[in-house]
């Protein structure tokens, strides 16, 4: 069903007033995760201010360590609500478990399937019953092909509204966090019709890298890119090194002008 033989023109997924696919070059951008009220509205303000069309957080975290920070939960999401009604962004946050489904749908408007998760067949149906769209995580080690029958199980319980997410894979390179695949994009924009968005913060785990990369995931045809961006990077509690800081995400979205503005 995500095939191009089976629907030839693009699918446009559309949450509040963003819209991801079609002409325009969406960037989805905020902290990795939500810290605190203060830190959230802040960063999504700036996000906002210079063209971001829909605010990222998580409140549920897949962290590698059992140490690390595991995220605000549902009072992440209500902050992130929060967010939404202030600033009129719509939200996009990462569901990690079935059971997490109800608060999900009632405060975010786009569900995240975290790389992680990409193989969680009973999320996959979850998200699939429900009205929200998702964005979709290639796995570490996940071939497109995999990916590709992901979204099928989506598809088939019900929900066309996914926009997939190439954010690197694991390969033998350990200079970079994964290996961001370039060629994933451009040959899922070939087979698939749906919009496929490049996250190159995890794709590079390197702040100065991003900038590079996004404007490479413009160059090959990705129809957005998803990026962490924090005002205060060395006092996130995740991910801090990949985050842009607020100059450095007015520098992206300078230098992505031409295909943000792109009819
Ligand atoms: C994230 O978006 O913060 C995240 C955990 O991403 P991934 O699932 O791609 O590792
Ligand atoms: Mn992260």
């Amino acid at each position: 069903m995500v095939s191009r033989e089976v629907q030839a023109h693009d699918t446009v997924v559309r949450f509040g007033n963003a819209s991801v696919g079609g002409d325009k070059f969406a960037v989805i951008a905020g902290p990795c995760s939500v810290e605190s009220e203060e830190q959230l509205l802040s960063v999504a303000e700036v996000v906002k201010k210079h063209g971001a069309v829909a605010l990222r957080g998580g409140a549920y975290k897949p962290r590698t360590s059992p140490y690390d920070f595991q995220g605000m939960g549902v009072e992440g999401l209500k902050l992130l609500k929060k967010a939404n009604e202030q600033l009129g962004i719509p939200t996009v946050s990462e569901v990690m478990e079935v059971s997490q489904m109800d608060s999900m749908c009632e405060y975010i408007d786009c569900l995240q399937i975290g790389a992680r998760n990409m193989q969680n067949y009973a999320l996959l149906k979850a998200v699939g019953e429900s009205k929200k769209p998702v964005l979709l995580k290639r796995g570490l080690s996940a071939t497109i092909e995999e990916l590709l029958l992901a979204a099928e199980y989506i598809y088939d319980a019900g929900n066309p509204n996914i926009i997939l997410c190439e954010r690197g894979i694991r390969t033998y390179e350990t200079a970079t966090r994964n290996t961001l695949d370039l060629n994933a994009v451009a040959y899922l924009k070939q087979r698939t019709h749906l919009p496929v968005v490049v996250d190159p913060s995890h794709g590079t785990g390197v702040r100065e890298l991003v900038i590079p990369l996004s404007r490479a995931a413009a160059a090959v045809g990705a129809d957005g890119i998803i990026v962490e961006s924090h005002l205060n990077p060395c006092e996130a509690l995740s991910d801090g090194h990949q985050a842009l800081t607020g100059p450095m995400f007015e520098q992206l979205m300078q230098e992505l002008k031409p295909f943000v503005e792109a009819a």
